[in-house]
């Protein structure tokens, strides 16, 4: 692309930059740019459109600096904007605000219209860094949260930004080696039907046991799975582990013990969901299966979505609600979805305390019974709030009043004891 540099001449020219800027004691700013979401445009349209678009970028980008700047595409939809006359931080959020407002001009293409938006992120040599290695990498950082943030922006390198950012990257080389080494666990905790005391069912929740950082817990890394999409490797993992604990206790005294798994919204982002779980689950009863989801798996695409989902049930598999009662709109839901529990969030059953507390779990109780959903409470802690929820008639309770989530062999032995 004509007057573009490319990755070799950007090095060079960065690399003459940095000892001029040694010599002379300047500063230069460069500035990280990333498409968003460009590979659907080349997945959807082709990478010849895709082409034609990043030829049509580049002269924006020409177009939105001056003749010393230098532009330079990276490679892929990735470009670097050098300022080499760095005066300080307001002209730079000028440059990046000028080019922002010219790449989100729509433009027609071969008869399509199209919106561009970029992450950018920034950094100034020598600040940020007094090599073309370090700078190029800080800069990508920046744009790295710009896209966290919500794409379509920019930001300063920050020592804050590098931290949070080089603890995210962590976390995927620890998930990716998780995956590869088996590093997953599956724990189990009772669900307890609250009139007999009896542990009937289970929920499978995962640990990463990392031989390292020893284990971690989920909300350390299932966003950042969900984000990476490692979520689909390793929900798949899930669901075929849970099934291989079901045929395990198949001729033991938890044969009866239903088990239920977890799915997040990101992995219906797998157009092979449902055929992966009806191949995965051939050798069990399915009715031994359950899937909790919750509200937010049907933020996007809510119609195809809510067809895998009954797809799902079709196959014989039953359906909880999780976390009901923190989402918005969850009342609308309970009527698309042929959900067949409820799962009261914890945080309800956190205020409860006397029998005034509990009008907005009965109320639930009533909403269920006539939709004929079972019910569960997360989060007993209490024997006085178990006290309560029996005398609402509450079905079934999870906590860690019995149990916190252990390993299958753990399990067992409450099962056994209980
Ligand atoms: P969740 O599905 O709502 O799971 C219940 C969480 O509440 C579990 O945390 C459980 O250990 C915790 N919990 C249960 N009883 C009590 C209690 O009495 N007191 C307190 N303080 N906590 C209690 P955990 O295992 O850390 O999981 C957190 C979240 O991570 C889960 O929330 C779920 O959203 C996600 N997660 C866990 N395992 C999986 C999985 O296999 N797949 C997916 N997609 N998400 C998972
Ligand atoms: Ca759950
Ligand atoms: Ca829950």
């Amino acid at each position: 692309m004509s007057g573009l540099y490319n990755r070799l001449s950007l090095i060079e020219k960065l690399n003459w930059l940095i000892s001029k800027g040694k010599r002379d004691k300047d500063e230069f700013a460069i500035i990280f740019l990333d498409l968003d979401n460009f590979k659907n445009i080349n997945d959807s349209k082709g990478h010849e459109c895709g082409d034609k678009i990043l030829v049509h970028i580049s002269k924006l980008l020409l177009k939105a600096t001056r003749t010393n700047d230098i532009v330079s595409r990276l490679g892929g939809d990735e470009f670097v904007v050098v300022l080499p006359e760095f005066t300080n931080e307001t002209k730079i959020v000028e440059v990046v605000q000028r080019l922002k407002k010219e790449l989100n001009e729509p433009f027609t293409l071969d008869d399509d219209e199209y919106q561009i938006t970029a992450s950018m992120g920034i950094a100034i040599y020598p600040k940020d860094g007094d090599n073309v290695q370090m700078l190029l990498k800080n800069a990508d950082i920046a744009m790295y949260k710009s896209k966290e943030l919500g794409k379509n922006n920019y930001q300063f390198f920050t020592d804050a930004i590098n931290k949070t950012v080089q603890e995210r990257i962590k976390m995927q080389h620890i998930i990716r080696n998780a995956l590869q080494n088996n590093y997953f666990k599956l724990f189990y905790q009772p669900k307890v039907d609250i009139q007999t005391n009896k542990i009937v069912a289970c929920e499978a929740l995962i640990r990463l046991i990392d031989p390292i950082e020893g284990i971690i817990p989920p909300f350390k890394f299932i966003s950042i799975a969900e984000e990476n999409l490692s979520i689909i490797p390793l929900g798949e993992w899930i669901i075929k582990e849970a099934v291989a604990q079901i045929k395990l206790w198949e001729s033991t005294p938890l044969q009866n013990i239903k088990v239920s798994i977890n799915l997040s919204g990101i992995q219906f982002k797998d157009s092979q969901l449902l055929q992966k779980i009806d191949s995965y689950t051939k050798e069990i009863e399915r009715s031994k299966l359950d899937i909790e989801l919750t509200e937010s798996v049907l933020i996007e695409e809510f119609d195809e979505r809510l067809e895998v989902i009954k797809k799902i049930k079709k196959l014989g598999i039953s359906l909880s609600l999780d976390d009901f009662g923190t989402g918005y709109s969850s009342l609308s839901y309970l009527k698309d979805i042929p959900f067949d529990t409820l799962k009261i969030d914890k945080a309800f059953i956190d205020n409860i305390y006397t029998k005034d507390d509990l009008s907005f779990i009965n109320m639930i109780i009533g909403i269920a019974e006539d939709l004929h959903l079972n019910v569960v409470a997360e989060g007993v802690e209490t024997q006085e709030q178990l006290e309560l929820l029996k005398e609402i008639n509450c079905e079934q309770y999870q906590g860690y009043l019995c149990s916190k989530p252990v390993p299958a062999k753990e399990f067992e032995e409450l099962f056994i004891l209980n």
